[in-house]
């Protein structure tokens, strides 16, 4: 795969995992948050239920006083007067109670009793208002205990929840009303004692959903009738339920529970504004939100700068791969060898050139030192190219041979380079080339250097060099040295008789008789120039050179090479002898007194030219002669 596409589908792996977390996570508020709002709902209705059993033990104590007070007004009307010690004991042992009144058949107040904190004040009882209440009392004969709606106090001293019982005479017919009123300030004090934050509200109610009292008090709110079905969760509207509603009095969402106590029909609504009730744990959620959000973002960097690192790594080594064919394909291909040796000079990589420069495989050559594939006598070139190469800064260059399995002998020319690393790759590498074609070619161009193109002989300049060494080392050796000098015979005459083409051919076929009279080894023939020929006898003394200069002279004329313009009718050559012992002469020159010594010293000039003097005596005197200097 591309790194391109790779790095889009490490991307949306990422995405997509940084996705799921996020998913999971909100799936996870979302739960936690529900799971925070039940355990709300618990408390509250908890709560509810414990006031709701407080308040109907408040109730039913205020009732217990109705009770007695409407058995004693049905048994005698007359008992009212006694009644009062009755109903003075239960103000005083209610403080809820604020007071304890009579009312007629009709409605009509009768007498009452009042109390504030404790103090009696007989003339303000408090009367059931006409209204509903009492119609039902009147209608109803069936009708307990009821718990009316608030109202306000006669002596205009906050409010009060009046509950209200009929009584009958003998006949069962209604005899009349009692009524207690419940302080409200006073309930709605003991619902104060609980921790529903700054926002949250208790409500006394009754089962129809008229709301009775508040904390915090609100008297706008008394007398408002609430919809349990509505406020309820769940939708049922009995008698417990939980609650989750935006408040039509002051707009805020509460959540919370009810329950009303079967007996009388009051109950307790508790709620908590949602906020407020939810801030510790909206807290707590941002904490985590934000702790996730920094490991999400976390792990997405390192995720990125990983998938960078990995495909940096990958480029690189593709690089490095592509490098690495560049440079198999240059050496396998290259028809030079390239090999690299380790610091002890043994093959560690070798070319495929190798089979066609070395006749030997990379395989066979590997682990081998590269001294073994010369000739013995080149290795110590080889040996020292290797130590050149070592040098800083220094290449060595090195022509060794080596011997082929076809029993040829190859010239390989071989550079060698010192690679400055460290470990596996310290050593050198060596490039090689045959020059095998080329060495032949020099040594050819050199042999044509010093041969005279027309008879094959020694040119001038050889004879020069060759005369120069012989007479050195004839100095050396104490050796004799014999020099013979050739001019044939009335040659113009030839040329100008057969032609030049025919010169030439008769001057290559005494250079032929020439060669033929001397020794191939030490001896050396060459064309002095025309058709003039000289000798170099190393080591001949002067009777061995007249020997070997005769033995050349009679050679050409058995030729027979006809000569129509020549007395004798066939080709012949007078030569020239010179011979000497040039220590002997150097020391003789040394020897001379000052004014005896020649112009020229000593050396080969002196025997070439007491040849020439010798080959003038041999034309002098007839031609076809040797004469010894
Ligand atoms: P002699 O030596 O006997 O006194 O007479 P000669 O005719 O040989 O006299 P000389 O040595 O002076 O003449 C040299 C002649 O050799 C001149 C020239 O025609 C001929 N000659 C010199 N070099 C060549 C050559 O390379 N090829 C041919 N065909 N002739 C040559
Ligand atoms: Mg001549
Ligand atoms: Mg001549």
């Amino acid at each position: 795969m591309n790194p391109p596409a790779l790095r889009w589908q490490a991307l949306l792996l990422m995405f997509v995992l940084g996705l799921a977390v996020v998913a999971e996570e909100a799936w996870n508020y979302a739960a936690s948050r529900r799971h925070e709002i039940v355990s709300i709902q618990e408390g509250m209705a908890n709560l509810a239920r414990s006031v709701a059993q407080e308040t109907e033990s408040n109730v039913a104590m205020a009732d217990v006083a109705l009770v007695g007070f409407a058995q004693a007004m049905q048994s005698d009307k007359a008992a009212l007067d006694q009644a009062q010690g009755h109903l003075w004991s239960q103000l005083e042992t209610q403080p809820l109670l604020r007071s304890l009144a009579l009312q007629d058949a009709g409605g009509r107040p009768l007498a009452g009793l009042a109390a504030r904190n404790g103090a009696v004040r007989p003339e303000a009882p408090i009367f059931l208002a006409p209204g509903s209440e009492i119609e039902q009392h009147l209608t109803r004969p069936g009708w307990k205990l009821q718990v009316g709606a608030p109202q306000r106090a006669p002596d205009g001293d906050g409010w009060v929840i009046p509950l209200s019982r009929r009584f009958e005479d003998a006949d069962g017919r209604l005899a009349g009303l009692v009524v207690a009123a419940l302080d409200l300030g006073a309930l709605e004090g003991r619902l104060g004692g609980f921790d529903l934050g700054r926002l949250g509200s208790i409500a006394l109610i009754r089962a129809d959903g008229l709301l009775l009292g508040r904390f915090p008090s609100m008297e706008s709110a008394f007398g408002r009738r609430f919809d349990f079905t509505a406020l309820d969760e769940a939708g049922k509207g009995g008698p417990t339920g939980r609650t989750d509603y935006v408040s039509p009095i002051d707009g805020r969402r509460r959540v919370g529970a009810y329950h009303i106590s079967p007996r009388y029909g009051v109950g307790v609504g508790a709620a908590r504004e949602l906020h407020e009730a939810l801030a510790p744990w909206t807290q707590r959620a941002w904490a985590r939100l934000a702790v996730v959000a920094a490991l999400l973002l976390g792990s997405l960097t390192l995720g990125l700068h990983l998938m960078r690192q990995v495909l940096r790594r990958r480029a690189a080594e593709q690089a490095r791969l592509a490098s690495e064919a560049h440079f198999r394909l240059l050496a396998e291909h290259a028809s030079d060898m390239v090999a690299r040796l380790g610091l002890d000079g043994r093959f560690r990589y070798v070319s495929p050139a190798s089979q066609r420069l070395l006749g030997a495989p990379p395989e066979a050559l590997l682990g081998r030192p590269i001294g073994e594939v010369a000739l013995e006598e080149d290795r110590p070139a080889l040996q020292l190219a290797l130590a050149e190469a070592d040098h800083p800064g220094c290449q060595g260059q090195v022509a060794f041979r080596v011997a082929r399995e076809d029993g040829a002998t190859a010239w390989i020319e071989t550079t060698l380079q010192r690679v400055r690393e460290t470990g596996e790759g310290a050593g050198f590498v060596i490039v090689s080339r045959d020059v095998t074609a080329r060495r032949v070619m020099e040594e050819q161009l050199s042999a044509l250097a010093i041969t005279d193109g027309l008879t094959g002989l020694a040119n001038r300049r050889h004879l020069d060099e060759a005369l120069a060494r012989a007479w050195q080392q004839a100095v050396e050796r104490g050796a004799p040295l014999a020099v013979l000098l050739l001019d044939i015979d009335h040659f113009k005459l030839f040329n100008d008789q057969y032609g030049h083409q025919g010169g030439d051919a008769a001057l290559r076929a005494v250079a032929g008789a020439i060669r033929r009279c001397i020794r191939d080894k030490d001896d050396l023939a060459a064309r002095y120039g025309g058709e003039e020929f000289a000798v170099i006898l190393p080591g001949a003394e002067a009777a061995g050179a007249a020997r070997v200069a005769e033995r050349v002279r009679k050679a050409i004329a058995a030729l027979a090479i006809p000569h129509a313009r020549h007395p004798l009718g066939h080709v012949t050559a007078s030569i020239g002898i010179a011979a000497l012992l040039p220590a002997a002469q150097l020391a003789a020159a040394a020897d001379a007194p000052e004014e005896e010594a020649t112009a020229a010293p000593p050396g080969p000039e002196q025997l070439l030219a007491a040849a020439d003097a010798a080959l003038y005596e041999a034309k002098r005197q007839g031609r076809n002669r040797t004469i010894a200097a």
